[in-house]
């Protein structure tokens, strides 16, 4: 079986870049998992993306809470104030 390595852990609070507060992780994510609608709960001051929407920055501010950093894959979330680096 493939090990997989945790990126996030449900419940964690994803933020904006100004620290506003977006939503909650309602599922573990691992490194290598693609980001989906269905992996965030209880959203702030935005209402959830429909599922295949492109997820829109924090409706407060317009600060990005999640970015993609090609090529070295994955996806980055702003967890706690900061970007958390998938780490391989
Ligand atoms: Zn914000």
């Amino acid at each position: 079986m493939k090990h997989q390595q945790l990126y996030a852990s449900k419940g964690e609070v994803v933020t904006c870049e100004n620290g506003h507060e977006i939503c909650n992780l309602s599922r573990d994510v691992f490194v290598d998992d693609r980001i989906m609608v269905e992996q965030f709960e209880n959203w702030r001051n935005q209402k959830p993306p429909m599922p295949c929407e492109v997820i829109t920055p924090c409706k407060t501010c317009g600060s990005p809470f999640v970015r993609s950093e090609m090529p070295f894959g994955g996806t980055w979330l702003h967890i706690n104030d900061e970007w958390r680096r998938p780490t391989a």
